[in-house]
């Protein structure tokens, strides 16, 4: 039986193992993809603090693995499944996809969350040939061509920042008359002659045969509907909570987990850290403190575990 199993390796995750690891807990930390988290998928972090020039994504997350990999934590590449509370003996136990279940005292969830679908005709149809969620792995297929990026906070404006160095033209289509991302961000946006803001609209399909040709579009104001050319779509409206696995009563109506200030849940020995929990402002530095946070709450549980 482990002490610790913290689920996720991304910044809240790989944060947590390195606190977790000073503090001496006999953790594991369980990855389902390769470490590094959501932030393998930005090409460039700006906001990061301890980094004058921008650093790319999976540079950050590299060193924040190798880190704590230096300290001893172990990082397996397996899937969790479920968990479930063993309340008999106090401990958790940890549903492996193919795998022997784990058994762990304490449970860090920092499983953190995704991008979330429009939800139109079209876009799964298209998902792969035109439409993506990801401009890091995607911009460079669309040199020289047309591209629709959706939403308007800070993922959107940073994702059309990027593609300008691939794509001739981008448009930036928002349901709302402004743009919800950060001041700077939005300088750099509409100071750029590539972007082209399509306000107070929405999506309402993705078309093409084959792969995508144009996305149909209309305007919450006036109501009137336009067609809009393009070779590509990116999608950046919003994040759902990975908490499936996670007992519905601890979740709040957006499926993220309610957790106090050191990041305790209201089950004993279960913590969430990171994009999934509720009040999170889904930034890089608020999960690795979040991760920092529940490491230290879990040592503090352990120790009256093991003090009782
Ligand atoms: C395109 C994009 C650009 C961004 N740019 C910035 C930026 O410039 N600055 C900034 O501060 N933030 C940025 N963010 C937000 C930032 O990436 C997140 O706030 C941060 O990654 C959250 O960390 P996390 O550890 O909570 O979750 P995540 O990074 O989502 O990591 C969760 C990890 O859990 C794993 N996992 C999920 N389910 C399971 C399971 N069942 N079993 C095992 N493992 C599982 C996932 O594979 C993942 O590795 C950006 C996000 C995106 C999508």
């Amino acid at each position: 039986m482990k002490d610790l199993v913290i689920v996720g390796a991304g910044p809240a995750g790989l944060s947590a193992a390195i606190y977790g690891m000073r503090a001496g807990i006999d953790l594991v930390v369980i990855e389902k993809l390769a470490p590094g988290g959501q932030v393998m998928t930005t090409y460039e972090v700006e906001n990061y603090p301890g980094f004058v020039d921008p650093v790319p994504g999976w540079e950050l997350m590299s060193f924040m693995e190798n880190q704590a990999r230096r300290l001893g934590a172990e990082i397996v590449s397996v899937e969790l499944s479920s968990l479930r509370r063993d309340e008999a003996n106090n401990c958790y136990e940890i549903s492996i996809a193919g795998g022997e279940p784990l058994r762990a005292r304490a449970v860090i969830c920092a499983t953190g969350a995704s991008l979330q679908k429009l939800g139109v005709p079209g876009e799964a149809e298209f998902t792969g040939r035109g439409v993506s969620y990801c401009a890091t792995c995607d911009a460079a297929f669309f040199k020289g061509r047309v591209t629709a990026v959706v939403g308007g906070g800070d993922t959107a404006l940073e994702e059309a920042l990027h593609l300008t160095r691939f794509a001739s033209k981008v448009y930036l289509v928002h349901r709302r008359d402004a743009f919800r991302g950060v001041k700077l961000l939005q300088k750099r946006v509409l100071e750029n002659g590539a972007i082209e803001p399509v306000y107070d609209s929405i999506v309402r399909s993705i078309n093409g045969s084959g792969k995508v040709e144009s996305i149909s579009l209309e305007n919450k104001k006036s109501g009137a509907k336009s067609d809009l050319p393009v070779d590509g779509v990116f999608i950046f409206v919003g994040y759902r909570s990975n908490t499936e696995y996670i007992p519905a009563e601890i979740l709040n109506d957006y499926g993220e987990v309610m957790v106090d200030m050191r990041m305790r849940t209201s089950i004993p020995g279960l913590f969430a850290a990171g994009d999934l929990r509720n009040e999170s402002i889904r930034q890089i530095v608020a999960a690795a403190s979040d991760g920092a946070t529940a490491a230290l709450a879990a040592y503090d549980y352990l120790e009256g575990l093991a003090r009782a």
